[in-house]
């Protein structure tokens, strides 16, 4: 009974001595690592393809956090759009919650590019250089030899190609794959400040992959961490039917429970636990287990499942409950976000632009009658093309507008600023506070409409 909880005082990673316990995984095999495999493969050509697409010059998606410059789908998106990018972000923390409130860490073993990496690329060479958990024990038990060299370095060797390829491409991301290209053709002494974190980012990934793994999902991930308060009985996990599963075979009571105490849901885990002992924080829920088990279960002529999809509440009782008050409530607060995300998207202008009357200045008195304000205008074009901007005066009828400055030429992403003078007759001066609608225009089409004042003398 004690060795039977004894589990939650220590890592399966760490030995009693506080060292390391290196974990070779058995090769996955079966439906669900089918499914996970499609997934990666989805995720794989997205991320490596993507940096290479252009639409209209530009590339298709760029994340230029550097100068938040965010190009998505082809749609840019300036530093002034960067409440859309923050308010995108917070909408996607309280999904990724919400789902987790009633899918667990599903997210960490189907979509997470820490899992998808591991799994999927690095994983799959060790298997290929190394060979599967049986002969990847015995070869890490052999004192070193020219065999074991070799594998080594052919591992490591192939370990850093695929850390460069991702330090690569996450960079092109960021900064256009024209850019890194560029860069490299220049003469990469010339880019120092790019290809210095480039390298000290793919010798991170390098470190991750080849040595850190699923430390970074057991220890580092915040998300990880935050298991704790997010579950509760109801949500879908990877679980074991304890009460189908036990007494298990090798027991006093062999025969009565299904689990034929095979150790290949512990053998084919990549964080080295035991599904069996209930819900872990260690467990990313890559579904290895499932498939190992239901192999087995195929084997013994029992139904599979033992280990499957499904809440606490679920095992004990067999309910599923996935609506409940806390994904209700976390429903709301999402459908919200979503509705002023989605308003924010759809009220974004092609430009943003103000006009204001010159600080400081009151007016001037022109002859005998006339009068003259001084505005400054700002415009910026958020869009690919380019533009020159014009401002007309739209209330009263009659009035002159004289530029004091070139008018505003703006290719695209640009900001421009001019200053202009509009001249009012007399018979126009209402008031000292003449209402006034000025109209910025550009190629003919009516950008925006300013509703402002004119100062003239007290009548
Ligand atoms: S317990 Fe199963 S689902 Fe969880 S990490 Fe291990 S193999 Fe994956
Ligand atoms: S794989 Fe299934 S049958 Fe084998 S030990 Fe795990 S739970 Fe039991």
């Amino acid at each position: 009974m004690a060795k039977k909880v004894s589990f939650r005082d220590k890592l399966t990673t760490v030995d009693e001595r506080g060292r390391r316990v290196w974990v070779h995984p058995k090769k996955p095999k079966g439906r669900f690592t089918n499914y996970r495999r499609m997934v990666a493969f989805m995720f794989f050509a997205f991320f490596f393809i993507m940096p290479w697409v252009k639409y209209k010059g530009d590339p298709f998606i760029m994340l230029n956090i550097i100068e938040r410059k965010f190009i998505i789908f082809g749609a840019i998106f300036w530093p002034q759009d960067f409440y859309l990018v923050v308010m995108s972000l917070l909408t996607s923390v309280v999904f990724l919650l919400l789902f987790t409130v009633i899918f667990g860490r599903i997210f960490c073993g189907w979509f997470c590019p820490q899992t998808i990496f591991m799994e999927f690329l690095f994983r799959p060479i060790e298997y290929l250089v190394e060979g599967d958990r049986r002969e990847q024990i015995k070869l890490a038990k052999q004192p070193m030899n020219a065999n074991k060299l070799t594998k080594k370095i052919i591992k490591y060797t192939l370990f850093a190609v695929a850390a460069l390829a991702i330090g690569h491409t996450f960079f092109a991301f960021i900064l256009g794959m024209d850019t890194i290209t560029g860069f490299y053709r220049d003469g990469m002494f010339h880019h120092t400040s790019t290809f210095i974190p480039l390298y000290l980012f793919s010798g991170v990934v390098f470190f991750i992959f080849g040595f850190f793994r699923e430390q970074v999902c057991t220890i580092a991930c915040p998300y990880g961490r935050l298991q704790g308060v997010l579950l509760d009985k109801k949500t879908i996990l990877v679980m074991y039917d304890y009460l189908r599963g036990e007494p298990r075979k090798g027991t006093q009571k062999e025969g009565l429970g299904d689990c034929q105490n095979c150790m290949d849901c512990v053998h084919v885990c990549p964080t080295n636990i035991d599904i069996r002992n209930g819900t872990q924080l260690e467990c990313i829920n890559c579904t290895a287990c499932m498939d190992a088990c239901d192999a087995n279960m195929v084997k013994a002529g029992k139904p599979k499942g033992l280990i499957r999809y499904d809440s606490e509440e679920g095992i004990e009782k067999g309910e599923r409950h996935i609506v409940n008050p806390r994904t209700i409530a976390y429903s709301i607060v999402l459908l919200i976000l979503l509705g002023v995300l989605s308003m924010m998207f759809f009220l974004r202008t092609d430009f943003e632009t103000t006009i204001l009357r010159q600080k400081g200045t009151l007016y001037q008195v022109l002859g005998d009658t006339a009068v003259s304000n001084i505005y400054d205008v700002e415009v910026i074009n958020k869009t690919r093309n380019k533009y020159t901007i014009d401002v007309k005066l739209l209330k009263p009828k009659v009035g002159e507008i004289k530029w004091l400055t070139p008018k505003i030429t703006l290719d695209k992403g640009e900001i421009g600023k001019a200053k202009f003078m509009l001249i009012l007759p007399g018979n126009e001066l209402t008031s000292s506070n003449v209402p006034i609608q000025l109209g910025v225009v550009s190629k003919g089409k009516m950008i925006k409409v300013y509703d402002i004042s004119f100062v003239a003398p007290r009548k």
